[in-house]
């Protein structure tokens, strides 16, 4: 243990605890969770499930009687006997598979990481992904190595004003409380590398995170060393301003593969995700034009080792920078590479441009001989979008593959959900999801068990949100209106209960139910069959369309006239979307076609039999399969879009979503509903978890990238 967690005294017999505490491991094992939670309840609730904070804060007496109680310790050697057998790795999907790759690695690159609250650096559904991918990769034996940068500011705390107003507040990282453990530099530097960037050199940091099998590296320029304004490269992710971005993707880029350098860590893939990771590869180009390598040889090799995925086809996702900030800030990287600025420059030129736009995505294409979108849909809008880096070819010849996203499964399956399926399947089915013959059991499923689970957790959720609105009501106890729009007078368990929650942008039309508001309502207020619809969600700080559709959104959940039925709850995050995911009734997802890649929250409320309402878009669009949800059609003459989408959703909801919910048989349940439940966790377990997609990339990338097996396609043009 390092100095700074030795600070936790723990009786010896378990002192193991400490190591746990720091391995994120324990977020997703219930068994440690238990643990800790065995520990002190009341404290474990109180720290927000942080292991950390709780064995810093519980009672030496305690410690000590637990040490000696035969209950815990029994739990206690069963869960370090599993953290354990992590690290050998022994036995392992990946191990027995691909026998001959053993050794062989991976380093992940993406600029956000979700794994858990106490480490808040991510923004929405990439940072999930990623969080999810090191999970899977880690229970398969896949040995990956992520990369990513710590900010000390985390994204931000949203508060929203009784006017609907989204205000940003810092939040502020306590490294102290978090599962990061510093890795210092041998001879006891807090920095490992460092860059040349404007002019200076920034000294980069770095924090390790242990994710079950899987060490994630977290770069951090807030150094005292450092000059202030490289300091703040580590304090926001996706700051404003493309300068302060370009720097960041930088560090991210060029010192990430230093550190891993320093580690002595030498991958054989490389994965950038999004073209935030992009400079990945001009680092590795320099190595080896460093090495003697030419140019020409250099990109045959850094294309032959490396993946890229692109995670969106909106226009925000790609970064452009200016030529001049280019000059500015890593001015002169082309003499190291053996070129001119102009060919430097040219790699991220866009075809058809010739203006002064250096555009990541253009480039990282050109540099990867792997591509792939995340969804089957999402394939083919990119190989629309980027076709012009191949002229003269089909959409259909554009060399981009697929793999879809997927969730990971003990991270966001509720735990009853989880017995049911243990007693009904047999312990251990999730490693058998593969099996068609099992899943396929879930249909006989008894009714009357799941219904009742479900009730259970939705009971959980609508609890959890009054008791918020309550809290958040007597700190504002002027603002009834603010209660009202908090969920403070949401319905307990009968009525039909609706979840939307994601970040707030346009394309996601968070407000386009509101449509006809008064056709919404006289749906809402019922008065045999109720209905009631739970938002939760950010804009980004420069997002002023998003932030304009949550004050619409907001301003509807106060309106009395809707009753109390509608909700908008503060500040999404893990914890909350958890909750959300698993106790409401339906998902809504609208977004606005092509425009999601693939999004993920359907997948996690699908694996607690939450079926889906949605647009034909990203997963959507292969994973409705005419019983597990209700599917939005595009109008087939084109159209208004988002009149039709309304119209639709309007027609779905009167005629067969509400009536089917509230069908009930002689005992109660709404069989055809429980059906559709069903069907909707048996599609996700088949084809929607993080544990499938983390195969397939193996498989259809990772594993031949180790194997050097040739491209299918010849470089794009560049
Ligand atoms: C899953 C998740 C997302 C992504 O949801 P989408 O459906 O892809 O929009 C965003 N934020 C949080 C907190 C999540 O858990």
């Amino acid at each position: 243990m390092n100095a700074r967690h030795s600070t936790i005294d723990l009786p010896e017999r378990i002192g193991g605890l400490a190591g746990l505490a720091t391995n994120l491991f324990w977020s997703w094992d219930r068994d440690a969770r238990r643990l800790f939670r065995t520990i002190d309840p009341q404290l474990w609730h109180i720290t927000w499930h942080n292991p950390l904070e709780l064995l810093r804060r519980v009672s030496p007496e305690r410690l000590a009687a637990l040490a000696q109680d035969p209950g815990f310790l029994e739990l206690y050697d069963r869960v370090m006997e599993r953290l354990d057998a992590l690290d050998s790795g022994a036995g392992s999907w990946f191990s027995s598979r691909y026998p001959d790759l053993a050794g062989r690695s991976v380093a992940y690159f993406c600029a956000e990481f979700a794994f858990h609250n106490s480490v808040p650096i991510y923004s929405g559904g990439l940072g999930v992904l990623a969080g999810d991918h090191c999970k899977a990769a880690s229970d398969l034996g896949v040995p990956l190595v992520a990369v990513g940068l710590l900010y000390t500011r985390g994204y931000f705390d949203q508060l929203v004003d009784v006017e609907g107003r989204q205000h940003d507040v810092d939040e502020v990282l306590e490294r102290g409380i978090t599962p990061l453990t510093p890795v210092l530099s041998e001879n006891g530097d807090p920095f490992l590398t460092k860059v040349w960037l404007c002019g200076r050199w920034v000294h980069v940091g770095v924090w390790k995170l242990a994710v079950g099998r899987a060490a994630v590296h977290l770069l951090d320029t807030d150094l005292e060393i450092n000059h202030p304004e490289d300091r703040q490269l580590s304090h926001r992710l996706y700051a404003s301003g493309a300068d302060v971005r370009l720097r960041q993707e930088w560090v991210l880029g060029v010192a990430g593969v230093r550190v891993l350098r320093a580690l002595g860590v030498a991958p054989d893939v490389w994965h950038a995700n999004e073209g935030h990771a992009g400079f990945m590869l001009i680092e590795r180009l320099r190595e080896l034009v460093a090495g003697g390598a030419s140019f020409e040889q250099a990109v045959d090799k850094v294309r032959a080792s490396s993946l890229f995925t692109t995670h969106t086809p909106v226009p925000a996702g790609h970064d452009v920078f200016a030529h001049q900030d280019l000059d500015r800030c890593v001015g002169g990287v082309w003499e190291e590479l053996g070129i001119s600025r102009e060919r430097f420059l040219a790699l991220g030129r866009p075809p058809g441009e010739d203006g002064n736009r250096f555009h990541m995505t253009t480039m990282v294409l050109r540099l990867c001989g792997r591509v792939n979108g995340v969804s089957l849909k999402h394939r083919d809008v990119s190989r629309s979008l980027w076709r012009g880096l191949w002229p003269g070819r089909e959409p259909s010849e554009v060399p981009i593959g697929y793999v879809t996203n997927g969730v990971h499964v003990a991270s966001w399956m509720a735990y009853p959900i989880k017995l049911l399926l243990d007693r009904h399947l047999g312990a251990g089915w999730e490693e058998e999801l593969e099996d068609p013959e099992l899943i396929g059991r879930i249909a006989e499923l008894d009714d009357a068990a799941l219904w009742e689970v479900h009730l259970q957790l939705k009971v959980q959720l609508l609890d959890f949100v009054r008791e918020d609105a309550a809290r958040r009501w007597r700190h504002h106890w002027n603002a009834d209106a603010r209660h009202l729009a908090g969920g403070g007078a949401l319905l307990h368990s009968r009525p039909l209960t609706i979840g939307f929650a994601r970040r707030f942008t346009s394309y996601k039309r968070a407000d386009l139910i509101f449509r006809d508001a008064e056709r919404l309502r006289r749906i809402l207020v019922d008065p045999v069959r109720p209905v009631q619809i739970i938002f939760a969600g950010k804009a980004h700080p420069a997002d002023e369309p998003g932030k304009a559709i949550l004050q619409r959104v907001y301003r509807y959940a106060r309106d009395p006239a809707f009753e109390g039925r509608i909700a908008f709850l503060e500040d999404y995050e893990l914890h909350l979307a958890h909750r959300l995911v698993q106790g409401v009734d339906l998902w809504l997802n609208l977004p606005r076609p092509p425009m999601e890649a693939c999004g993920t929250s359907g997948m996690k409320a699908a694996l607690n039999g939450v079926p889906q309402i949605s647009t034909a878009d990203g997963w959507w669009a292969e994973g409705y399969d005419g019983s597990n949800g209700w599917l939005i059609a595009d109008p087939p003459d084109g159209g208004d879009l988002d009149a039709a989408h309304a119209e639709q959703l309007y027609r779905l909801l009167e005629n067969q979503v509400v009536p089917e919910f509230y069908d009930l048989d002689h005992a109660g349940i709404p069989a055809t509903w429980v059906r559709r439940m069903k069907r909707a966790m048996q599609r996700a377990l088949e084809r929607f978890t993080a544990r499938r997609m983390v195969r397939e990339y193996v498989e259809r990338y990772y594993a031949p990238a180790m194997r050097c097996e040739p491209l299918e396609d010849p470089p794009p043009s560049g």
